[in-house]
Formats: C-alpha cells, structure tokens, sequence
C-alpha cells in the first residue's frame, strides 16, 4: 500500500470527522489552559477544507494536503491555523508519488520541521511539537525496520498518544497556556491532543 491521492483525502476527511467528534475534549483541555477555542478553530478549518475538497479534484495526494494547509492557515485565526497549515502544506510540498513508508515518513518529518520554523517550539514545551515529535521518530523507526505502512501508521500514533498524554507534567514555555507558568501544569495540551487525533486518523485510514 502506498500513500495515493485516494488515502490522503480519506485522511483529511477522517481528521475532520474526528476532530467534529472530539471537538468538545479539545474544547476543555482548550479552556483549562487557554481560551476554549481549539476545538472550534479547528471544527471550522476542517469544515472549510471538505469545502475545498469538494471543489475542483487536488491531483496527487501532496496537492490534497497542500489544499488542506491552504485552507486551514486562511481560516483559522488561532496559534493552530498557521502551525497546523503549514504542516499540510510543508507534507504536501515533500511528499513524492508514490510514496512508501519511507517516504511518508521524511514527509511528515518536513512538517514537524514547519511547526517548529513557525513556533519556535522545543520538545518539552507543551505544545504540538511533543505529540508529532515522537509520532515521526517511531514511524521513521518502523519505516527503517520495513514496516508496512499501516504498521508505521500504528507505530505513530502510539507514539503521538504517549506524547499527548506526557504534556500533562509539563510547564506550557510557547503560546497562550505559557501565560499561566506553573498553572499549566497537570493538564494534557489541547494542541498535542490534537496532534495525536492527526495520528490516529492516519492509522485508521490505512488500515481501513
Ligand atoms: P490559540 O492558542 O491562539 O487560542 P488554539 O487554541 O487553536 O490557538 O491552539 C492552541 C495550541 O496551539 C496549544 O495547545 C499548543 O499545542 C499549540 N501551540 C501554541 N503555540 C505553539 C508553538 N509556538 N509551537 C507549537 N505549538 C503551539
Ligand atoms: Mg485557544
């Protein structure tokens, strides 16, 4: 299985669908720490690029995240919108046709190193950069130890899901919930959540 035009929009509309459905947990974790709107911001990204979608085909699947990093960097006006956007459209840009594993993997890696020209952000600092860090070293590792793409899909989400869950400890050093020094502590990041639900979709799709 390689990573075509077909699975990438099944991935982004997936995403949409899931971040729809836990649009309420990002939300919360959003409002513990920051100013309740991930869950929203990113409902009505996503809801923008189906729109897009839906308009005239991307052809090949880096022109379908390419649309999707587009449309989520002209419609979100929070922190998300140009990190997440900019993420779609650096895995777009580095993405080749058709993509194995390999591939896949240096491509997501072009969009942690997007997230992190935007934000500045380092592993540690509680935000997206703690989920998709992990999430690019296990698919990368699974990819080296020849993994199917499902299987280094899986790998990564995992691992974005331990990410997510090990910002709870952490002081937030980049964005909103940095404004609240220690009282960020204890709670799970809303971004890195996010991040993690990306992940998961991906998994899900390839093995669908
Ligand atoms: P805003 O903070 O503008 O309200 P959102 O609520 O949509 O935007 O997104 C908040 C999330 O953005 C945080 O939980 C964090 O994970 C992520 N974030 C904020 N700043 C950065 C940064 N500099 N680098 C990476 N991720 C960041
Ligand atoms: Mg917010």
């Amino acid at each position: 299985m390689d990573f075509d035009t077909t699975l990438a929009e099944a991935w982004i509309r997936a995403i949409a669908a899931a971040v729809e459905k836990e649009q309420a947990r990002l939300t919360e974790l959003d409002s513990a720490i920051g100013d309740g709107d991930h869950g929203s911001n990113l409902r009505r990204g996503f809801a923008a690029v189906l729109t897009a979608l839906d308009g005239p085909r991307p052809v090949g699947p880096g022109a379908v995240l390419t649309k999707t990093g587009t449309t989520l960097i002209s419609k979100v006006g929070g922190a998300s919108g140009p990190l997440y956007g900019k993420a779609f459209r650096a895995v777009g840009a580095a993405l080749p046709e058709p993509a194995g594993p390999a591939a896949v993997a240096e491509a997501l890696a072009a969009g942690l190193d997007a997230v992190r020209a935007l934000g500045k952000a380092e592993p540690g600092d509680k935000t997206i950069v703690d989920a998709w860090t992990p999430a690019v070293a296990a698919f990368r590792t699974a990819a080296a130890a020849g993994a199917s793409l499902p299987e280094a899909a899986e790998a990564a989400a995992e691992a974005a899901e331990r990410g997510a869950r090990d910002t709870v400890p952490l002081q937030a050093r980049k964005g909103r919930a940095s404004y609240l020094g220690e009282r960020s502590i204890g709670h799970q990041d809303p971004g890195a959540t996010s991040t993690a639900l990306i992940f998961r979709t991906l998994a899900d799709t390839t093995t669908a």
